[in-house]
């Protein structure tokens, strides 16, 4: 009746709701409250994140990230303006089109990226290419942090960002499905890499991070979160029971979980790739800066690797696997992983 495997690294979504976020929709729910966002734990949620943020921002709580991602860009967009992000980016493979689709149509266009970073001169390449009436306007940048490769952005990467989006009169929306992971790895603030480097929207992932579900959409500029509450509730985002959703980021709010939960995950990349590093052969793709390390492999290892009953996304075009560490990843799983990859490259 009850499903259990064992842990796994496919992704930061397998894990467990951490002890503290189930502890707490429990101790809620000692009582009833109001529904639809006008409970206590709401506003108490919502102000927390304006506390750690620093800045007095708009707060939406969605239920996912796809939501958050498409609202989001739907509110800064018109349908006949585009969106810049990169070509590995989540908006672009998997969503379903749903930002397009929200959007009622804006087009993404896409840079190429070695690393997952958008870089300056690529946002200025597909923001000038054309100006004529016949091309989609563009109005957004797209950035996620960390990257969907696990590569972080840097503060004065992010500033060059914001440079050249000003020079072209382009907002920014940063997809944070991994954000905690990448404050941490930087060791700075939440502010120093959303608003003060002008972020003008953050989705900011709560699942990923140990939540069971549920995103906040954060508007540094109140006046871009205009109707956002209607655009939520048409698109079944509105949560009727909210108070659980706000009373898990209360619990990851609290004596910074959070950023514990991030910490041990990047924690546990670091480890995983130094263990490899000694493995003949084997090669990382792409820096370690957050908590997914992805491997190259040949088709038939990555046979071999499944074979072994570990789950893990492959990349079967670019012959690579990624493993993703969680808030509560164990260091003994991933020494099995290691032992098993050992012996599957020291038979190859
Ligand atoms: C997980 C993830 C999301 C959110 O995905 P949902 O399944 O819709 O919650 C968004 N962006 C990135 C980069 C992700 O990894």
């Amino acid at each position: 009746m009850y499903e259990k495997i064992d842990e796994q690294f496919a992704s930061d979504n397998y894990s467990q709701i951490c002890p503290e976020v189930l502890e707490k929709i429990i101790e809620l729910n000692q009582n009833n409250a109001q529904a639809y966002g006008n409970d206590y734990y709401t506003k108490y949620a919502a102000d927390k994140l304006r506390e750690l943020f620093e800045t007095d921002c708009e707060i939406f709580f969605v239920f996912n990230g796809t939501a958050a991602n498409s609202l989001s860009l739907a509110a800064l967009c018109n349908s006949y303006h585009s969106i810049i992000c990169s070509d590995v980016a989540h908006i672009e493979t998997d969503e379903c089109g749903a930002p397009e689709f929200f959007s009622n149509g804006s087009k993404l266009l896409l840079a190429k990226t070695d690393d997952g970073k958008l870089k300056p001169e690529d946002i200025v390449h597909l923001a000038t290419k054309r100006d004529d009436i016949h091309y989609p306007k563009p109005k957004v940048v797209s950035i996620t942090q960390s990257t969907e490769l696990g590569t972080v952005y840097s503060i004065d990467e992010l500033k060059a960002i914001k440079e050249v989006a000003n020079k072209h009169n382009l907002l920014i929306q940063m997809d944070g499905a991994r954000f905690a992971n990448a404050v941490t790895s930087l060791g700075c603030t939440p502010a120093e890499i959303t608003w003060k480097v002008g972020v003008d929207v953050l989705c900011f992932s709560g699942t990923k991070n140990g939540m069971a579900m549920g995103e906040v959409v954060i508007f540094f500029d109140r006046k871009l979160a205009v109707d956002f509450d209607y655009r939520c509730k048409q698109a079944g985002q509105l949560a009727s029971k909210m108070k659980f959703i706000s009373a898990q980021w209360i619990a990851l709010l609290e004596n910074n979980l959070w950023k514990r939960n991030a910490t041990h995950a990047n924690d546990m990349a670091k480890y995983f790739e130094k263990q490899i590093s000694s493995i003949k052969d084997i090669k990382i793709k792409f820096p370690v800066e957050s908590n997914s390390v992805f491997i190259e492999a040949p088709i038939k290892n990555l046979e071999e690797i499944k074979n072994k009953d570990w789950i893990f996304y492959s990349f079967i075009g670019a012959g690579g696997a990624r493993f993703v560490f969680s808030w509560n990843s164990t260091k003994e799983r991933i020494d099995q992983l290691i032992l098993d990859l050992k012996t599957i490259w020291s038979s190859s």
